[in-house]
């Protein structure tokens, strides 16, 4: 192993303890480095609302001067974060591209929205399927049939995933032993069919091949640093525009926007926003998914709220999924 940044060989002595992935002194400037990030992040967290939408649309003319308005996008998903996104960027580019990957799992209301802002909102979006490099369709029933459900978390599908995958006894007892020591009270589901592969089929993929084939560079994303600890050390790593540092150019040009700013706005400027908001919803993704469920409360969880306000989509997934549900200890009705 060498250090990141100078690239010295890396020996038990000279290795920064806290961050394996560096020497000593490019560790401790790192830190330091991370420690300045966080208080800029701050600084930016406490700008009024105004000053945001500012930054915001610095940001995004950066991006379309960085690759040329024909060649940037908004990832659209028709929720909060990405309306008022796309709301900032028609003020200035009232034509720029809007992608939305439909997963085949969303909910109507966030259908009639995204059906809103192209045909009475003026908006230019393009709805992406799943569809994968053999012109096979997908959709989310077929993905959990073929791979898994997205149960839990993002990480901990991952893992079985990687466990029920493992080519050599070492591999499976390695991640066997990852389980073990990060989800320990989510071992006893190693062998039931649960995957992460389900935002790759369905979102990840799909939405990549469009960009390819549109000739598209950058994407332009309504997520905030604040949603979760990842996205915050991302944001300190990397900041609100990364472009050629990695495989894919970014803009997340809403990164030290919170959530009270979002509705903010959203009340400033009377945007429209898809109804589910309306029903009790807090987010608008895909409707059967699995992350996350298990944190959400007994009696108040997705599936135990869809009961209520989607009663067709409720028996399609009871019907379908609720089997498995069972299996995977996750209250449903
Ligand atoms: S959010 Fe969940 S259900 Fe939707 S595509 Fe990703 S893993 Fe699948
Ligand atoms: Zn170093």
């Amino acid at each position: 192993m060498f250090c990141k940044v100078c690239g010295e060989k890396l020996t038990p002595n000279n290795l920064y303890s806290k961050d394996k992935r560096f020497c000593d002194s490019c560790g401790t400037k790192h830190s330091e480095y991370i420690k300045d990030r966080r208080n800029t992040l701050q600084s930016l967290r406490e700008m009024n609302l105004e000053s945001k939408i500012i930054q915001t649309k610095y940001l995004i003319k950066q991006a379309v001067a960085e690759f040329g308005l024909d060649h940037v996008y908004i990832s659209y998903s028709g929720g909060k974060d990405s309306t008022v996104l796309s709301h900032i960027a028609k003020s200035i580019y009232p034509d720029i591209l809007h992608l939305f990957a439909n997963t085949t799992n969303e909910y109507p209301e966030t259908l009639q929205h995204i059906k809103w802002e192209k045909d009475c909102n003026g908006t230019n979006i393009i709805s992406v399927l799943p569809i994968d490099g053999h012109s096979e369709s997908w959709n989310f029933k077929k993905v959990v049939c073929h791979y898994g459900y997205p149960m839990f978390s993002k990480r901990i599908a991952n893992a079985i995933r990687t466990y029920q995958h493992a080519l050599t006894e070492r591999t499976q007892n390695n991640s066997l032993e990852y389980i073990d020591r990060n989800f320990k009270k989510y071992k006893k589901y190693i062998d039931d069919p649960i995957s992460d592969k389900c935002c790759e089929k369905l979102k990840k993929y799909p939405l990549k091949r469009k960009a390819r084939e549109l000739g598209l560079k950058c994407s332009i994303i309504g997520i905030l640093a604040s949603e979760s600890y990842q996205r915050e050390k991302d944001w300190l790593e990397y900041g609100c525009n990364v472009f050629h540092e990695r495989k894919d150019n970014q803009s997340r040009p809403l990164s030290f926007w919170t959530e009270e700013d979002i509705q903010e706005y959203i009340d400033r400027y009377n945007v429209r926003i898809s109804d589910l908001y309306y029903m009790g919803y807090k987010r608008n993704g895909c409707m059967y998914c699995g992350f996350g469920v298990n944190l959400e409360e007994d009696g108040k969880n997705r599936y135990q709220r869809l009961k209520q306000t989607h009663p067709a989509q409720y028996n399609y997934f009871v019907k379908n999924f609720g089997d498995l549900m069972i299996s995977f200890d996750i209250p449903f009705s």
